[in-house]
């Protein structure tokens, strides 16, 4: 067996039966929906999609591949007021990277306007929605709490005529902005606040990004997802678990309209991760006020942060089915997520050396036109990955770390009158330090070599490059974009009061020769050092710049 199989395998789990996959699987059996399964995500175009998206994305695609249907894309973009065809573009690039695709099933809740203005005119025909005229203040005091009944508007009762009259004239502008508004008629008394004569429609004088100035009216949430489903034939329709209060109206409306589809509507739990935050106001707040260099900033939860951090879009994929799917609510271990981008990136990252704080050592038994060949491995956990040859010369650089003048106890490393093994190339003995005359800072180290066959007692490896083979190359480094684990917690202060200042940091490092051509994208692990993915809107040919994606190992 190739050490790659058993990789897959642990990067992408067994599919567990959750919730889910047992009612489709319990749908299947009974025949129900013609045996069929589709499934739609539907992201409001407000915003860049993050990692939360994924797990949804993951899911609605992952399920319909699964089955065998298909899962739409569905833009819901029924709130002009924040949406934007930027947006679209980078939602379709960011569910393709995941590795999903939609087919002709590319749809926007605005190509149903029309057909929403007509349900809803049924509606009205059948006594069950009316046009009212309550002023938001007095709409809030009528609708009541959860523990008191609400109380009736006055215009509940107009006629079917007077209603339909009114709704044609705020279709075709005659009222001001907020004038009225369409309501469901429900019950005032339900203990449920969303089935107190809920609003169907509202008058917003907004330019649409696809419809222009068409519409005056536009439909609400919960009036235009549960038709969008119906309209295109969707079987499971599954939502995070703040609209398991929604459902009883996804299933009125249904009920009330002469549409033959009912989907089913299933809630599950959203995705937490600690060290971030996940609504897209907050993200675009960051890109806003300037926290963040824009959404893809790698230090971004969004996917297109994450893919230009050097997240393997596999690796989420794994993360996304080894969290599974609840309908509890729960907070995920941001490590978790970083453990199966290591456990990809282990698998097919090459191997290469970077130093990124260097000291200069002078090899004293070489001369200046001395030194020795080695090859350096391209990839232990992939034997096809090669070798490559990797000079030791005179002058080399070790990471400043690497050496301690003073060691502390248990250090292993390198120290006057101590050894150490360099990676593929013998070992080295300090014999001398040389120091900046007025900062008293090392500057270089004086060290003897001795071949890998000489019997030199030493407990640690460091990695070195030769220093006429080094170049330099811009690096990122990357910390948690805050210092707490829930920047929500303390309702008293902002979120952004918790950002990490060192979240990024930029140093130069000395890389060798075969790092300076990577083409962007490309991933790498710098021997014990962390991965490392070549930027892909700052980087030149032949002058790469790095950006962390995750270190080596977990940290405590
Ligand atoms: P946000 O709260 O970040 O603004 P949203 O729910 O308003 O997100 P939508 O564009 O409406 O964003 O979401 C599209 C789909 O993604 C919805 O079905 C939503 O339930 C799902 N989704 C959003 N956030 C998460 C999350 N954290 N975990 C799982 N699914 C999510
Ligand atoms: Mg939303």
């Amino acid at each position: 067996m190739s050490e790659e199989s058993n990789i897959s395998e642990s990067t992408s789990p067994a599919p567990s039966r959750h919730f889910i996959r047992q009612i489709i699987d319990r749908d299947l059996e009974a025949g129900k929906n013609n045996s069929q399964v589709i499934t739609r995500f539907p992201p409001e175009p407000n915003g860049y999609l993050h990692i939360g998206h994924a797990k949804s994305i993951c899911l609605n695609f992952g399920l319909a591949k699964e089955f065998g249907g298909r899962c739409h894309l569905r833009y819901d973009d029924t709130n002009p007021a924040a949406e934007d065809v930027e947006y679209v573009d980078a939602i379709e690039a960011d569910v393709r990277w995941l590795g999903f695709e939609w087919g002709e099933h590319h749809y926007f809740a605005s190509n149903y306007f029309e057909a929403l203005y007509g349900y809803a005119e049924e509606l009205i025909q059948k006594g069950k929605a009316y046009v009212c005229s309550l002023s938001a203040d007095e709409f809030k005091e009528y609708r009541g709490v959860p523990t008191r009944p609400g109380k009736e508007s006055p215009s509940r009762n107009r006629t079917v005529e007077e209603n339909l009259d009114l709704f044609r004239r705020m279709r075709a502008g005659a009222f001001p902005d907020g004038a009225y508004v369409l309501r469901a008629k429900i019950d005032m008394a339900s203990p449920n606040l969303h089935m107190r004569d809920p609003t169907l429609y509202r008058i917003k004088r907004i330019h649409h990004h696809r419809t222009g100035d068409e519409w005056c009216i536009y439909p609400m949430y919960d009036f235009a997802h549960c038709i969008s489903d119906a309209v295109e034939g969707i079987t499971h329709s599954i939502c995070t678990l703040e609209f398991e209060v929604h459902r009883p109206l996804y299933d009125w409306i249904l009920d009330q309209i002469s549409i033959p589809c009912h989907p089913q509507q299933i809630e599950f739990a959203r995705l937490n991760l600690t060290y971030t935050v996940m609504s897209k106001r907050r993200l675009l707040q960051l890109v806003r006020e300037g926290h963040v260099q824009g959404w893809d900033d790698p230090r971004m939860p969004t996917l297109c942060g994450m893919r230009r951090r050097g997240y393997p879009a596999a690796a989420i994929r794994a993360f996304c089915e080894t969290i599974g799917v609840t309908k509890y609510d729960s907070v995920t271990e941001m490590e978790l997520l970083e453990y199966c981008v290591r456990q990809e990136l282990n698998a097919k990252a090459l191997r290469r050396i970077a130093v990124l704080d260097p000291l200069r050592v002078v090899i004293t038994n070489f001369s200046d036109t001395e030194g020795i060949n080695v090859q350096a491995i391209n990839n232990p956990e992939d034997e096809t990955a090669g070798k490559r040859p990797f000079p030791l010369t005179r002058e080399i650089f070790i990471e400043r770390a690497d050496f301690a003048e003073t060691p502390p106890p248990k250090y292993f490393r390198l120290s006057p009158g101590k050894s150490v093994r360099l990676r593929y190339a013998g070992f080295i003995t300090c014999e001398d330090i040389e120091k900046d005359p007025e900062t008293g800072e090392v500057i270089a180290l004086h060290c003897r070599w001795d071949p890998p066959e000489t019997k030199v007692k030493v407990k640690a490896t460091i990695h070195w490059l030769a220093a006429p083979t080094a170049r330099e190359a811009e690096v990122r480094l990357y910390e948690r974009l805050f210092t707490v684990a829930d920047p929500m917690e303390d309702k008293d202060k902002d979120f952004t009061d918790f950002l990490n200042p060192n979240a990024l940091r930029t140093t130069t490092a000395l890389i060798e020769p075969a790092l300076s051509e990577a083409g962007a994208g490309e991933s790498f692990q710098f021997e014990r050092t962390g991965y490392f993915c070549v930027d892909t809107k700052d980087s030149q040919p032949g002058q790469p710049v790095f950006n962390q994606v995750v270190a080596l190992k977990a940290s405590k």
